[in-house]
């Protein structure tokens, strides 16, 4: 755990009390602060008393004496409207802080990587610390995924915090400074928190505010928000730059092609051989996180080896069983068109038996169309399966199911009378989970369980 002791006798506010927020807590209240917190749900207060974290309510505080206010990034401090918390706040001349913006302060001596785009973020920052762990380097990694960083180890210098850091935790970190940092991409994303696809890009462009000429920036220049900051920080030489592309060639920089991985137009690894990073969007976070390591002096072959045996993250693209000729995948995390798009262009050569449904999105799959001729039978469940039906219709065999758990035993089911070649049972619902299940992880273990039920009826 990180205890910033800086903090003794300061009287912080936290508002959020998720797991990151009670660990915040948690840290404050060992460094000697006097901790006011405070969550809007009772749930999330209660499991805070459980912990001993005193509550005061902070929409009744006076807030004159108080420090600082250390906001949960899901809470709004700017659009659509501050939190009434954060106005207060606001007012009495308070800016809301991230818990990476304590991180950072507490181990100045560390180094960071931070990695920040629309998709890709967990994959590349598990990726990187995977690689850095096998290669014998101290690695703590955490952030906007996984272990909140306040329950993260102190590290001593050259060692190294990996952060997945989302752009609303970057618009409150605001000396959050980042040794190698990487932008991935970026498209149109949670652009009502950021007034805008603007705001949102400026915010994706924070990942490198507190950068010098001695750090180095990781960009993509594949889609066109990112190209343009590439070309106006080459021009001002405010940081050092590795440009990444999975479609074009690079003379500089480090680009795959085919599959196949350049640093300085020399072919270095076939990305081919890496089964749990299947498909081109797999390929921009692989190449993300050769050039970052590439450029902290880490060998290429010893990148290779961790990539190797890099075990995938679960829920994307997840080969969670196997029996006879059916493999069946867990990409539960797809819970939009887009995401379900990346899995069907990874298994378009196998004989597909799609699980489709969940609570829809705008547009619901009608993106989709270039994919369904690869479809052998779509089995939909739950609130969008009547809206996608009429989407699928008369392009794609489709069997309507109340449940996701009447839907795999019936794709399987299926899957083994036919006893094609490579057949693939998908889960990449292209839909929320909540109709259904609390969140896309609880939905991804219960398919888990689906499979092996079903695997055990065909016996
Ligand atoms: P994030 O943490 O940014 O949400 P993840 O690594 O968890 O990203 O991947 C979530 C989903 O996003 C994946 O299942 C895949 O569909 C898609 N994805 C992953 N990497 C990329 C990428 N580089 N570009 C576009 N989409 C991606």
């Amino acid at each position: 755990m990180i205890i910033p002791t800086h903090y003794k006798d300061k009287k912080v506010a936290v508002l959020g009390l998720g797991r990151s927020g009670r660990s915040v807590a948690q840290s404050l209240l060992k460094a000697g602060a006097h901790v006011l917190a405070w969550d809007d749900q009772e749930g999330a207060r209660e499991a805070a008393r459980n912990q001993g974290i005193p509550l005061t309510n902070l929409h009744s505080l006076e807030w004159g004496d108080i420090h600082h206010l250390i906001l949960s990034p899901g809470i709004p401090h700017h659009y659509p409207a501050p939190h009434p918390v954060v106005a207060l706040a606001q007012i009495a001349g308070l800016r809301p802080l991230s818990d990476m913006e304590i991180l950072c302060q507490s181990q100045p001596q560390a180094r960071y990587i931070g990695i920040t785009g629309t998709n890709g973020k967990s994959t590349t920052t598990t990726l990187i610390g995977h690689i850095l762990k096998e290669s014998g380097a101290s690695v703590e990694m955490g952030g906007n995924l996984g272990i909140p960083v306040m329950e993260l180890n102190p590290l001593k210098e050259k060692e190294t915090y990996v952060l997945e850091v989302s752009s609303y935790q970057l618009e409150i970190s605001p000396n959050l400074h980042f040794d190698v940092g990487i932008l991935l991409n970026i498209t149109p994303d949670h652009l009502e928190r950021h007034g805008g696809m603007d705001g949102y890009i400026a915010a994706k462009k924070l990942i490198y505010r507190n950068a010098t000429s001695q750090d180095i920036l990781i960009i993509s220049v594949d889609d066109l928000p990112c190209l343009t900051i590439y070309e106006a920080l080459k021009a001002s030489e405010k940081v050092k730059l590795l440009p990444i592309s999975t479609c074009k060639v690079l003379s500089e920089g480090i680009y795959v092609r085919e599959g196949i991985l350049y640093e300085k137009s020399s072919p270095v690894l076939n990305l081919k051989n890496f089964a749990r990073l299947k498909g081109q969007h797999n390929w921009q976070n692989v190449a993300a996180a050769y050039a970052a390591l590439r450029s902290m002096g880490l060998e290429a072959e010893t990148i290779s080896q961790g990539i190797a045996s890099f075990p995938g993250l679960p829920h994307r693209q997840q080969e969670v069983a196997r029996y006879k000729n059916v493999t069946f995948v867990n990409d539960s995390k797809a819970t939009n068109a887009e995401a379900t798009a990346k899995a069907f262009a990874c298994y378009q050569d196998s004989t597909l038996y799609c699980l489709l449904g969940g609570r829809p999105k705008e547009g619901g799959i009608t993106s989709l169309k270039p994919y369904f001729s690869a479809i052998e039978h779509a089995f939909l469940y739950g609130e969008a399966a009547s809206s996608f039906l009429l989407t699928l219709d008369g392009e794609v065999p489709c069997t309507i199911c109340e449940t996701l758990k009447e839907a795999t035993e019936k794709a399987a089911k299926l899957a083994f009378a036919d006893q094609k070649q490579d057949a693939v049972v998908l889960l990449s619902p292209a839909c929320a989970s909540f109709d259904q299940f609390a969140d896309f992880e609880e939905r991804g273990e219960a398919f888990c369980q689906y499979a092996q039920e079903a695997i055990a009826c065909s016996h």
